[in-house]
């Protein structure tokens, strides 16, 4: 039997911030564009009793920036500490930035708290979900993320090979222009049939009318949601087209703490809340996310974007044992960091008739392959 224990004399030893980089096999194309490159954050948090907790930090761009950060802004707050206060830590950490909550400095934060709740799993011989208080869960729901806003050959091809791989749900990405976007919301709809579940994202490409115009297709097409019409920081406009649409609005990846998503979960503006476990605040924040979305009996439905094995498992954790979970986002691109920084099999893989399962061991329950991270390391 392991020897597990939560001793409180136990010490952070060090945070170290390793800065990936590699290019995609296959471009994820939005409405911002093609993006052929993927980075992130992987962060290693060490202890005096040997535990290793790895977090991930959502880094799209400069990843190398976040590491200098994690080193000289929340390394210094957490050497000599006990791993376990991880509450504490969070309000320490966040106490690096004087203004507003957000940006940079959050997105690292989260990193660092996800290996927090890895450390503390690992000592307690417990996994993440159950540190949450489960809800007995023992796969989660997936979709599949995403048809590209690519022409209509790649697009098909896109929505054909997602159902012949089981998933039952799937999100197409949207852009300008609105007649265009019309068209292919239609055509998606017709060649899936009525039996799957169909989404969009148009990560923010609209002004307020033409996501009116929009969302008129996507009601006559029985899409679920329509996920980031607005920029995020027009909540007014969130509002006023709430009021104009008839399919539910999903938001929240692009939110820094649960205070940014407050006015419009209670207002009950956005019918699906998706914070991004890497950048929201990590596992302790993304948790109060989620207990606020029950709160106003609205869906948690965890972010996972261009992201790493770390936030795919984490949001997995939460996903088993947040009550207002409805669903998580399967990303399909097939990034090094969703395949080689881990012994498991890759995300998409585990994917079994639009489920994934749950992991049992302690922490996260993956174990990090540290030459893989080396190899993929960004300088
Ligand atoms: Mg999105």
């Amino acid at each position: 039997m392991q020897d597990y224990t939560t001793d409180p004399s136990i010490r952070i030893t060090d945070a170290i911030a390793h800065p990936l980089t590699q290019k995609m096999p296959r471009p994820t194309i939005t409405s911002w564009g093609t993006y052929s490159t993927v980075s992130l954050v992987l962060v290693e948090v060490r202890t005096d009793a040997g535990h290793v907790g790895v977090g991930e930090t959502l880094a799209r761009f400069a990843p190398r920036a976040y590491c200098d950060l994690i080193e000289t802004a929340l390394k210094p707050r957490l050497v000599g500490q006990s791993p376990f206060d991880i509450s504490a830590h969070w309000h320490s950490m966040r106490r690096a930035l004087s203004g507003r909550s957000g940006g940079m400095l959050f997105e690292a934060i989260s990193g660092v708290d996800i290996a927090l709740w890895d450390i503390l799993g690992k000592a307690a011989g417990l996994p993440v979900w159950a540190l949450l208080g489960g809800v007995g869960r023992k796969q989660v729901d997936v979709y599949a993320a995403a048809v590209n806003w690519g022409d209509d050959a790649q697009a098909d091809a896109e929505l054909d090979s997602y159902i012949e791989r089981g998933f039952s749900r799937i999100k197409v990405k949207m852009a300008r222009p609105v007649d265009e976007a019309c068209r292919r919301i239609e055509r998606m709809r017709k060649r899936a049939g009525d039996g799957v579940g169909l989404c969009v994202d148009a990560n923010w490409a609209y002004e307020l009318d033409e996501a009116v115009e929009v969302g008129r297709a996507l009601t006559a097409n029985g899409y679920d949601w329509f996920e980031e019409p607005l920029k995020p920081e027009d909540e007014a406009g969130y509002e006023a087209l709430r009021a104009q649409c008839g399919t539910p609005l999903a938001g929240g990846e692009s939110n820094y703490t649960t205070d940014q998503a407050v006015r419009l979960v209670a207002g009950r503006t956005l019918s699906v809340l998706q914070p991004d476990v890497a950048r929201a605040g990590g596992i302790t924040e993304t948790r109060r996310m989620a207990d606020l979305a029950q709160t106003f009996n609205v869906a948690y439905a965890p972010h996972i974007g261009m992201s790493g094995i770390v936030c795919e498992t984490a949001s997995v954790h939460l996903a088993a044992a947040m009550p207002a979970f409805r669903v998580m986002e399967c990303e399909c691109d097939e990034s090094p960091f969703k395949t080689q920084l881990a012994d498991l099999p890759p995300g998409c893989l585990r994917q079994k008739g639009g489920q994934v399962s749950v992991p049992k061991g302690p922490g996260l329950g993956i174990e990090i392959d540290w030459d893989a991270v080396r190899a993929l390391r960004d300088g």
